[in-house]
């Protein structure tokens, strides 16, 4: 079958995939959407030194995952939503043809693999892949897999906001309106978060922002974030979402961020990076880093964007087939064109 790997620092589409079959507890699914993430774009570019930094980093706890080796293909596509195809034997899991969707990790014999950089078996750019039965969620209310593939996503922002401690009517300042910011923004507008100021340099990203819950956005060209937040948050509890992930914004965060506030770091900035600890100490700041959600959130988030409560069809700038991944991920380098390129198989 048709999949795109990562091969050699570039993506690859292969047509000699072996069919995956799905074993106790497995289900194959019929890939119907898969989104492209930020991460995905980062590994094929800095995938040796994201590993480097993984391998050195203790206190983790051990779920005997398998790294990838970055000299064999990898797959990876950790967006996605299918369809059964089939239901392992002595399985207890979702009927052929539900729509469902999961956490990408799979529970094996040996542990959790993830469904995300591996080179154990398709994940998301692929035309089938297999999914742990006990781990899926159907889709509901007849939502569309294109849409029910943004639930990782979203999941991501869900996360951030329930780590950031605010409650309905505090406020907030995102730093940055990537699909993290935005899924951030639309987290903060459903738990009721006001007002919300966000900020990019992108027009484009900038009117996303609005459409996500943004009440004020901002290029930070022409004013800084914070100037507005002053404004029109005044000596509210807020919290600052730093969503860019670059070399400097954490500490430029720390300078201007109102005292006593919290930061919710959420970009991810693979570089070492210097901070000015005074910023922190003399504002008595706190900064909270965040990864990824729960399955708890996982669900959460899909029922939300089911329930209609956040709306994701602005996010989706293009759809692509299996064929097009090489090039969508160089589209996605321009922040002006695209948001969320969705993978769809069938395409
Ligand atoms: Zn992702």
């Amino acid at each position: 079958m048709r999949a795109a790997v990562l091969r050699q620092g570039q993506m690859t589409v292969r047509d000699d995939v072996d069919e995956p079959v799905p074993g106790q507890g497995e289900v194959l699914v019929q890939v119907e959407a898969c989104g492209i993430c930020g991460s995905d774009l980062h590994f094929v570019h800095h995938g040796a030194a994201m590993m480097e930094v993984g391998a050195r980093m203790e206190g983790t706890p051990d779920l005997g995952r398998t790294p990838p080796d970055l000299s064999r293909d990898v797959f990876m596509g950790h967006e996605f939503c299918g369809r059964v195809l089939d239901v392992g034997p002595l399985t207890d899991g979702p009927a052929p043809d539900t729509l469902v969707t999961s956490v990408p990790i799979m529970v094996t014999a040996t542990g959790i693999d993830d469904l995300a950089y591996t080179n154990l078996r398709p994940c998301g750019y692929s035309e089938r892949m297999l999914l742990s039965a006990m781990l899926t969620l159907e889709v509901p209310n007849g939502l569309p897999a294109t849409h029910a593939a943004l639930t990782e996503p979203m999941a991501v922002g869900l996360h951030a906001v329930n780590r950031s401690g605010l409650h309905a009517g505090d406020g907030a300042v995102v730093v940055g309106c990537g699909p993290v910011g935005l899924a951030v923004i639309a987290a903060l507008r459903l738990l009721g978060v006001a007002p919300i100021v966000a900020s990019d340099f992108s027009p484009a990203r900038r009117n996303l922002a609005v459409t996500m819950g943004a009440d004020e956005v901002v290029d930070p060209r022409d004013e800084s974030p914070f100037a507005v937040w002053s404004r029109v948050g005044g000596s509210r509890s807020m919290a600052t979402f730093e969503a860019v992930g670059v070399p400097g914004m954490l500490d430029e965060v720390l300078r201007v961020a109102p005292a006593q506030s919290r930061i919710v770091v959420v970009g991810v900035c693979m570089q070492p990076d210097a901070i000015t600890p005074f910023y922190g100490i003399g504002k008595e700041l706190n900064v909270q880093f965040v990864l990824g959600y729960d399955p708890t959130e996982f669900a959460a988030s899909l029922h939300s964007i089911a329930e209609g409560d956040i709306d994701v069809a602005p996010l989706i700038t293009a759809q692509v087939g299996i064929g097009d991944v090489p090039r969508a991920f160089e589209l996605l380098a321009d922040p002006e064109e695209h948001c969320k390129i969705l993978v769809v198989p069938s395409r």
